[in-house]
């Protein structure tokens, strides 16, 4: 008898959102932080893969400097090649107004931005202050809100730092809100290096909240490092939190933390909130057979529970299959 392929036992959970948008950043903050650099032909079909997969909320790349991010050199023409189903988003990071107007140059219609919650972070990464990357963000975001393009803003560092430890959540408060003031549509609050416990991701939400940054405007951007990135996303969503970042396969390693593995992945993600009955609009076996053609290209496991399990069980049908034929 071959056995079915897995899913997730559903039982839902009262008070929590019935659907969850989930922004995919596996192609930008995925791809970053590998160390190969994936063909732009790869890129796009990657894209084609999540969007066929029901991906609408994705970040395809950043218009950051090639020189900085190698990774991520072929930004306009990946834009260029991209099919955009309609009522779906392709973001892209843009670090400052020049990067803006590439973007826009490359025909790009919603643009996110990164701010720090940490000094130590806002040299290393973004080269300035925490002030200076604020007022850069605020800047760009005034300039392309006038161009009408919506604006996504990260705050990076906001669970803790690698260099500084604790990350006082007042700051972290006092970026959202102003990226809010200033016009950001979401604010991603960002656990960079995947410190972040339930305790804390309750503080954060709570503190941000009543910091003015509406519910429906907050989300949050988890790393699996220590293996607490669902336990804080299901804290959040018991206080309402309705969008989570994760990346395809858990692509992206932060390169400031050693041995960090990567962002949430997106099937566990995903393989959670539909347990939990939430819709999410995504086909989890897609996300896995994605993952899959991914991790053949590139000869690179994926760190995804779900995807190992899943091409674990797909393997073991097909080899039942080739038996009994
Ligand atoms: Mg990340």
């Amino acid at each position: 008898m071959t056995p079915r392929m897995p899913s997730p036992r559903t039982q839902s959970e009262p008070g929590l959102p019935s659907r969850v948008t989930v922004f995919e950043v596996g192609p930008r903050d995925g791809l970053q932080a590998e160390s190969d650099i994936v063909p732009t032909a790869v890129k796009a079909e990657l894209c084609e893969r999540l969007y066929a997969a029901g991906t609408r909320d994705l970040e395809v790349t950043s218009f950051v400097p090639p020189t900085w991010i190698p990774q991520l050199a072929d930004a306009a023409e990946l834009v260029a090649e991209l099919d955009v189903p309609p009522g779906a988003r392709a973001v892209a990071l843009v670090p400052n107004m020049q990067g803006l107007q590439r973007a826009i140059d490359a025909g790009v219609r919603e643009v996110s931005v990164v701010v720090s919650a940490s000094e130590s972070f806002a040299k290393a990464n973004l080269n300035t202050t925490m002030a200076g990357a604020l007022d850069r963000a605020v800047e760009v975001i005034l300039a392309a809100t006038a161009a009408g393009i919506p604006v996504r803003g990260y705050v990076s560092m906001a669970f803790g730092d690698p260099w500084e430890g604790a990350v006082d959540p007042a700051v972290v408060t006092s970026a959202a809100a102003q990226l809010h003031a200033a016009g950001a549509r979401t604010i991603a609050l960002g656990d960079t290096i995947g410190v972040g416990t339930p305790g804390l991701t309750v503080r954060l939400v709570s503190e941000t909240l009543s910091a003015g940054v509406p519910v429906t405007a907050l989300a949050l951007h988890l790393h699996d490092t220590y293996g607490q990135s669902l336990a804080n996303v299901h804290a959040a969503l018991r206080l309402g939190v309705a969008e989570f970042d994760a990346a395809i396969g858990g692509l992206g390693r932060c390169p400031y933390a050693a041995g960090a593995t990567g962002n949430l992945a997106t099937e566990d993600l995903v393989w959670m909130l539909h347990g939990l009955g939430i819709e999410t609009g995504l086909d989890l076996t897609a996300l896995a057979a994605t993952t899959r053609w991914l991790s053949r290209i590139r000869g690179v496991p994926a760190p995804s529970n779900v995807a190992r399990a899943l091409a674990a069980a797909d393997m073991s049908r097909r080899a039942q299959e080739a038996e009994s034929a």
